[in-house]
Formats: structure tokens, C-alpha cells, sequence
């Protein structure tokens, strides 16, 4: 169901270029919102959707800027603001995975992995902050790996995903008293180039979650449009499972 609730509102995904960030730019832009997505190696990507969001009648801005880099981030938000006239929400989305066996694990991949999963979230927020009003909302999309992971050569980016769960909680009781809400979205395997429907651990995952199936993009990006929305003002500092039944 799409509804115009988001009418009015300016929103800004990072990581919108693909996967499930693609999706919640789509779903935003059809409930009403302005959109600003970044995008980092992707450009074609970025440019389709752009041209397909367009098309459906919605304004949409596609920025290029590396999660990894706290300028970039910065300057992200900056374009965002001056091309959407403000922001009301943000959608801290853009992650990256790497799976190794810790003592094989490249230090690079440490970084990279770091760098882009919590850096990206944090210099995001911290350069949006400013120009939130009293309201606003933030959402986080962290991963079902933050509460279980039932396989080995998971813990850094399940590590990266606590952080993401950390600091949603912290950063709720901040904003709390400007009614700005903060949540994070856990989403169980969802089919997207990361987590292919068909690829190597596909099967072991299907197993784990009480439906046996992998979940769709649209599944976590109506979800986030509805705590984007009015309706989800009381509730904040929540970790809230797209699972399928994961840690059921
Ligand atoms: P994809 O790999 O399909 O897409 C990742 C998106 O992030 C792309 O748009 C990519 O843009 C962007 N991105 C990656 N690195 C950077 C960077 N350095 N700078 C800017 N953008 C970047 O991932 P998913 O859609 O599957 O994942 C989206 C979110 O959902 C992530 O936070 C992920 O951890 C989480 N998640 C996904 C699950 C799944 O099963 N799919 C399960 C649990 C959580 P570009 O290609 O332009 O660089």
C-alpha cells in the first residue's frame, strides 16, 4: 500500500544506488518525499533510478560521495539540504560485508569495513544534526547479525552491526527531548547483490528463518517509510527485526 504520508517531508538515503537503499528511495519518493540518495561506484545505477523515480513524478538527487570518507559524508548532507530545501529524514543505509575467519581476516577489510559501516553512519548523522527539525527521524539499517549469527566468518561486519545498534540507542536518548526519533532496522537475508536468493549460503540461511525463505527489498523499505512517517513518533531507540523469523 502507498500512501502520501510522507508528503512534504525530505529525505536522505545513503547507499541508494542498489539493493535495498534503491528500494526505500523508490518507496520514499512514492509516499511523498523528496529525495536524496548517495552512491559511490554504482553511477549507472544511480543515474536508472533517477530517471525511473523521476518518471513517477518525484523529485529525486542523486549525489556521489564515499561513505568511507567523513568529507565526503559531510558534503553529502550539505547537497542534500541545498537541493531539497532541508531534511527531515535520514537513512543511514550505505554498508559493506567481507566474511573471513578472524585470523585470516585482512587488515584492509577491517578498515574498509569500519570505515563505511559505522563511520559513514556517524559522520552522516553528525553533519545532518544540525539542520534536523524537532520531529525528524532517523533511521539506521544495521543487520540481524547485531543479535545472532549462526554461522562462523561473520563477526566483524556482526560487530560493525552492534555499533550500529549502540549507537541508535544512544543517540535515542539524545534526540528524545526534540521528539526526533531514532531507530534501527534489522533486516534477516534480504535477495540483493549482497546476499543473493541463490547464492553459497543461501540455503543455510532459508533454514534459520521460521518462514525458510529469503525476504524482499520492498519488505524493509515499507517498513522504514512507515518509522519515516507520523504514525511512528512514540517509537525510537528500538532495534526492530525484518526477518522472516531469524532469532525466532
Ligand atoms: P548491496 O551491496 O546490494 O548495496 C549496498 C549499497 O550501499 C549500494 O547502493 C552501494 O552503492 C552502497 N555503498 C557501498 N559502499 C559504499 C560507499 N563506500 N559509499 C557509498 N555507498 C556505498 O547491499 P544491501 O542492499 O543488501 O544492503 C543494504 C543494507 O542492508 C546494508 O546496511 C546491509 O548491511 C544491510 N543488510 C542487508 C542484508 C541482506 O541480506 N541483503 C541483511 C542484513 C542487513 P555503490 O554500489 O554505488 O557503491
Amino acid at each position: 500500500m502507498s500512501t502520501a504520508h510522507l508528503t512534504g517531508r525530505r529525505a536522505l538515503v545513503t547507499g541508494g544506488s542498489r539493493g535495498i537503499g534503491a528500494e526505500i528511495v523508490r518507496r520514499l519518493a512514492a509516499d511523498g518525499a523528496a529525495v536524496a540518495f548517495t552512491y559511490s561506484a554504482s553511477g549507472t545505477n544511480a543515474e536508472n533510478l533517477v530517471a525511473e523515480v523521476t518518471a513517477n513524478g518525484a523529485k529525486v538527487v542523486a549525489i556521489h560521495a564515499d561513505a568511507a570518507d567523513p568529507a565526503q559524508n559531510e558534503a553529502a548532507v550539505e547537497q542534500a539540504v541545498a537541493e531539497l530545501g532541508g531534511l527531515d529524514i535520514v537513512v543511514n543505509n550505505a554498508a559493506v560485508a567481507h566474511m573471513a575467519p578472524i585470523g585470516e581476516y585482512p587488515p584492509q577489510q577491517f578498515d574498509r569495513l569500519v570505515a563505511i559501516n559505522i563511520g559513514g553512519m556517524f559522520w552522516t548523522t553528525r553533519s545532518a544534526i544540525k539542520h534536523l527539525p524537532d520531529g525528524a527521524r532517523i533511521i539506521n539499517i544495521g543487520s540481524i547479525n547485531a543479535d545472532r549469527v549462526p554461522g562462523p566468518g561473520v563477526s566483524v561486519y556482526a560487530m560493525t552491526k552492534g555499533a550500529v545498534a549502540s549507537f541508535t540507542r544512544g543517540l535515542a536518548r539524545e534526540l528524545g527531548p526534540r521528539g526526533i526519533t531514532v531507530n534501527n532496522v534489522q533486516p534477516g537475508p534480504i535477495d540483493t547483490d549482497a546476499n543473493p536468493d541463490e547464492g553459497d549460503f543461501a540455503e543455510s540461511l532459508k533454514q534459520v528463518t521460521a518462514q525458510g525463505r529469503y525476504g524482499h527489498t520492498n519488505d524493509v523499505a515499507s517498513f522504514v517509510s512507515f518509522l519515516a512517517g507520523p504514525e511512528s513518533r512514540y517509537i525510537t531507540g528500538a532495534n526492530l527485526n525484518v526477518d522472516g523469523g531469524f532469532t525466532v
